[in-house]
């Protein structure tokens, strides 16, 4: 079309160079010869066709300004588009290209495609595809997205489109025409989103990206490794953190929103529902326009880092030879309970003469020692305490949680006795003994520096006695010394028969008779007189003791009850009181009932005081041994009550007959509170159909104020104190003489 154009164009102006001359003659003013009517018309015409011609060419240079501006601006649109255009003449296979960026009019080839030795050989076959598939019209368009290398040999990622324009008669594709635009940035870009993509999909975190109102959107593959299952059980779902609530959830949200990062080291349930320390962290993504779009969450699993932190920790903190934890753990360990201020107890363990069995058997087979020792003692050790080994033969034990003497002393004497135990080691009897100090926190020392130097010199003192036990403090020397003393003297005085029982009469506080007595244990030493029980039984009970003295004291009561039974003096029932130890002997009833066999009484008489605290310390198993108690008809009755913490749920169940209220509830009755406590004592007591006995009566007012509570036995000095068996038969005698003078004669009760 422009072609064509242009061609008139031409004739048009060789007519008017031709026909200017005269028109330039008249416009000159020369005078023309021949000015006839005919060469008027001839000369109007000419004039007539010449101005035409003018006008012609007048819209003819406009019309070309016009399409040179409107190729100009295409020109420049192309080029600022920054593609190149192309028009391929397919039969020819010249290509006219406009903003050529890569010089290609400059390169040949042999192939179909124009230029196609500058197209990547890895893309070329796509290249070809997508052209022929357009050819065959397969699609509307050719689009191919390939390496283009341009005259430096330098390759672009360019998109190539284009569009078959016009065919010949045979419907074969003749020309077509497109675009190239250089995609390298673009490539670059997606190359690097594919990386990242790459990266996030193949890292061993699990990564979850959840949207602005917490919905999972993708995750990648670690995180169905973590948490198992398939993609689809996720996606969509709401955030969650598996083991924690949705409290906790909704917390993590809020403080986020504050902060725009989280991160928290937590316990996370995996898919075989085992528990991991999984560091969560999330993070904010915002648009352009600062809005929150998404988050993303990161699980990274620590077990492993863990592991080898523990490793570590080990190397640094367990001792090689004997694996127990070390001086540097001690120490660490040591200031916590200190900061924590914990009670606490630290025995220092030194052997003695070590280096003697070092010097003579050698250090291997002193290291193997000192091995077989620490796993004997380790053993020893209760749980919450911890053995450590300080240095060559040194050793410490601490005790958390006590500064009690008996415990302490106890166990420094387990572990003196285990350390003497012999050991057979290379056909050798290798006899170890050590020497012990004792130190208390807070009382001797407030760093565990002091301690430790105070254990030292405690540990000095006590070697010089060999195999021995030291406290750095003197008065709980002096307290475990008597300790020990009360200890030796009650397995003399179980040999010797120094346990002698006192009876304290209950009476009816209505009628003023004797309605039963309490079997009290007096030991009577030759030395030092009568040790009373409030001493001697607690170490007793320590020392496992009472468990022989409790039989001592219970064949004795049952020997004397049956005499003064025989003897017409008394029909009720002895209470004789049973120690925590003894209740929880697995043979109890058998023990029992050997001694009341032996002594020929029957169970009726006998009554067994238990304390509250014994009763609760495993309530289910109480009820059973109490059961069986019952069943032989023995009383039970439960002592101290009130000064532990019976729940009444169990009280119910236990098959009880008695109550004894506490000497502290009746010493507190002259105030009202006091009295207010004993009254509902006795109404939870009655209410259960339960006897109730209060005990420690010491004054009138006492017993007045029981009676108007309706309390029916008494026991107490108020009446007698706990009297030995010749003075309890006085009194029984002088009970049966009042009840012979007093008509009707009244029944003992209980
Ligand atoms: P318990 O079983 O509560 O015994 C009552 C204690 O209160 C007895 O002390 C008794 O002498 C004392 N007592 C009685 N009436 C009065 C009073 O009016 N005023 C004062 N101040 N005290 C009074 P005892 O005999 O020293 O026994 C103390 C604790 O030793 C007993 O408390 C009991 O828990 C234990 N016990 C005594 N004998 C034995 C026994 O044979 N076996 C066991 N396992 N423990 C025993
Ligand atoms: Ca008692
Ligand atoms: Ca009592």
């Amino acid at each position: 079309m422009i072609r064509q154009t242009i061609k008139k164009t031409s004739i048009m102006m060789l007519l008017y160079s031709v026909l200017s001359a005269p028109l330039q003659a008249l416009n000159s003013g020369q005078q023309l010869a021949f000015l006839d009517p005919v060469w008027a018309g001839i000369c109007l015409t000419f004039f007539l066709i010449t101005s035409y011609l003018l006008v012609i060419n007048t819209k003819l240079k406009k019309a070309q300004s016009i399409l040179q501006l409107s190729e100009q601006r295409l020109k420049s649109t192309v080029e600022g588009s920054g593609d190149t255009l192309w028009d391929w003449n397919i039969a020819t296979g010249e290509v006219v290209r406009i903003n050529d960026k890569y010089m290609l009019h400059k390169s040949m080839s042999g192939h179909f495609i124009p230029n196609a030795n500058r197209i990547h050989p890895q893309d070329l076959p796509l290249v070809e595809k997508l052209l022929k598939q357009h050819f065959s019209e397969k699609s509307a368009f050719f689009e191919a997205s390939y390496r283009l290398k341009d005259n430096l040999e330098q390759y672009h990622w360019v998109l190539d489109r284009g569009k078959i324009i016009e065919k010949d008669n045979n419907l074969n594709p003749v020309r077509m025409t497109g675009t190239v635009r250089d995609i390298s940035h673009l490539k670059s870009t997606e190359e690097r989103l594919n990386l990242f993509a790459k990266c996030v999909e193949s890292l061993t975190d699990a990564i979850a990206i959840y949207d602005d109102k917490f919905r999972l959107v993708d995750l990648n593959p670690s995180y169905l490794v973590l948490f198992g299952g398939n993609r689809a059980n996720y996606v969509g779902k709401p955030f969650n953190l598996p083991g924690y609530d949705e409290r906790y959830i909704n917390q993590v949200i809020t403080s986020l929103k504050e902060t725009e990062h989280w991160q928290e080291e937590l316990r996370l349930r995996n898919h075989k529902d085992t528990l991991l320390p999984i560091e969560v962290t999330i993070d904010e993504i915002k648009n352009s326009h600062g809005q929150v779009t998404n988050y993303v969450v990161v699980y990274s699993d620590l077990t492993e880092r863990k592991k080898a932190e523990s490793q570590l920790h080990n190397l640094s903190n367990r001792d090689r030879t004997t694996g127990l934890p070390n001086r540097n753990l001690f120490f660490t360990n040591l200031k916590k309970l200190a900061q924590q201020d914990t009670h606490h107890a630290l025995l220092v363990f030194d052997l003695d003469n070590f280096k003697k069995i070092n010097d003579s058997l050698g250090h291997q087979l002193g290291d193997s020692l000192l091995a077989k020792l620490a796993m004997r003692l380790n053993k020893l050790a209760r749980q919450k305490d911890t053995f450590y080994r300080l240095g060559g033969d040194e050793f410490a034990l601490v005790m958390t949680g006590t500064n009690d003497i008996h415990t302490i002393t106890r166990t420094a004497k387990l572990f003196l006795a285990a350390i003497a135990t012999p050991f057979k080691m290379a056909n050798h009897e290798l006899v170890i003994t050590s020497s012990v100090g004792i130190v208390l926190f807070p009382e001797d020392g407030a760093t565990p520096e002091i301690l430790l130097k105070n254990a030292d010199t405690a540990m000095y003192h006590a070697k010089q006695r060999g195999n021995h036990y030291l406290f750095f403090n003197d008065s709980m020397n002096e307290q475990a010394v008597k300790r020990l003393q009360i200890e030796n003297l009650m397995r003399f005085g179980l040999k010797e028969d120094h346990f002698v029982v006192y009876y304290q009469p209950k009476m009816d506080i209505k009628t003023g008779r004797l309605v039963g007595m309490e079997a009290l244990v007096r030991f009577i030493t030759p030395k030092k007189g009568i040790i009373s029980p409030g001493i001697f039984i607690p170490i007793a009970e320590e020392t496992g003791q009472i468990i022989e003295i409790g039989e001592v004291v219970l064949d004795k009561a049952c020997k004397d009850v049956k005499r003064w039974i025989d003897q017409g003096l008394f029909d009720g029932r002895v209470a004789v009181n049973l120690s925590a130890k003894q209740f929880s002997l697995p043979d109890l009833t058998t023990r029992i009932d050997i001694i009341l066999q032996k002594n020929q009484l029957p169970s009726y008489f006998l009554e067994l005081e238990i304390t509250e605290g014994t009763i609760m310390d495993d309530p289910q198993e109480a009820i059973s041994i109490m059961r069986s108690l019952s069943a032989r008809g023995i009383h039970l009755a439960i002592d101290d009550f009130g000064t532990g913490y019976s729940s009444l749920a169990y009280l119910k169940q236990f098959p009880l007959n008695t109550l004894k209220v506490d000497k502290a509830f009746v010493d507190d009755m002259s105030s009202e509170r006091g009295r207010n406590m004993v009254d509902s004592i006795v109404t939870i007591a009655h209410n259960l159909d339960l006897h109730v006995v209060a005990e420690g009566v010491e004054k009138a007012e006492q017993l007045s104020a029981l009676e108007q509570l309706n309390c029916q036995t008494i026991q107490g000095y108020f009446y007698s104190k706990p009297l030995c068996a010749a003075d309890f038969t006085s009194f029984l005698r002088a009970q049966k003489q009042r009840e012979s003078h007093s008509q009707p004669k009244l029944k003992v009760v209980n």
